[in-house]
């Protein structure tokens, strides 16, 4: 049997990058999406180096023509996309009151209009094979909400509004639809807040520690697997206890 494709946005740092070597390291075909190109090549350098196959697409998840584009490239080379993770996403915060509607906007129109746009292409080749995974990144913060956050909390519960409802609409096709929420990971997301409000973020995790990338791959996989073909629809918590 061929292997399974699995496409990851946002794969060319952080918690996408630890998606795709995971699932590349699982048996599955990996398409690394990013705007990047160099940071994509290096990825795929390095699933490459495990012996996995990757191909590499400069896919900006704000653009339909670039997605559209994108998935076509896909399904001409590989026939398929298996497997959705919806990975990118970007913040751009500061309190509501002062909020430019530029950073509400492009935040709503990366993390979750491009996770929609993405999942529209994927589940057509999905439905044609009667059989899918989507993975959607959501956070914390889209269940808990977050000061300062308004826009990427929005769009963060708004994807778990996509997940559930795609899971609905997919379910009589052999499709599962599911988030992970992570709570608080080390990333280049997160390296730059300032020292106290991350002494104060890692007070609240009962178990004591940052997530590492590692953490939320190992939640994809299962996602992603066989033995999770009766979740669907589900929100799981990846943040090491920090909301309940
Ligand atoms: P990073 O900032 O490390 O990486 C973001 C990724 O998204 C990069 O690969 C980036 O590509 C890509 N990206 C940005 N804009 C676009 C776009 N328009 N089209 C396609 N790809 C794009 O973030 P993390 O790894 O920390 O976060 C990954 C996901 O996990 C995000 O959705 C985030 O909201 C979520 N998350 C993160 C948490 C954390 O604590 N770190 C907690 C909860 C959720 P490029 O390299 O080209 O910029």
């Amino acid at each position: 049997m061929m292997n399974r494709v699995a496409f990851v946005t946002g794969a060319s740092r952080g918690i996408g990058r630890a998606i795709a070597l995971k699932l590349c390291r699982a048996g599955f075909e990996i398409v690394v999406a990013s705007p990047e190109v160099e940071n994509n090549e290096s990825v795929a350098g390095e699933i490459r180096a495990c012996s996995g196959e990757a191909m590499t697409l400069n896919l900006d998840v704000t653009s339909p023509e670039s997605v559209k584009e994108g998935f076509a490239k896909v399904i001409k080379d590989k026939t398929r996309v298996d497997v959705l993770v919806n990975n990118a996403g970007i913040a751009r915060d500061g309190l509501a009151v002062r909020m430019k509607l530029a950073d509400w906007q492009l935040v709503l129109k990366i993390n979750l209009e491009g996770a929609f746009l993405c999942s529209q292409q994927a589940l057509a080749s999905m439905m044609r094979n009667r059989w899918g995974r989507i993975v959607n990144i959501s956070s914390v913060v889209g269940q808990a909400g977050s000061v300062g956050q308004a826009n990427y909390a929005a769009s963060k519960a708004g994807l778990i509004g996509l997940t559930k409802s795609l899971a609905q609409e997919m379910g009589s096709r052999g499709i599962t639809v599911n988030a992970i929420a992570p709570g608080y990971i080390d990333t280049d997301m997160t390296r730059g807040l300032p020292e106290e409000l991350k002494q104060k973020m890692l007070a609240s995790v009962p178990l004591g520690r940052m997530g590492t990338p590692e953490d939320i791959a190992n939640a994809v996989k299962f996602l992603a697997s066989e033995e999770a073909s009766y979740i669907t629809g589900h929100v799981l918590a990846v943040n090491g206890g920090m909301y309940m």
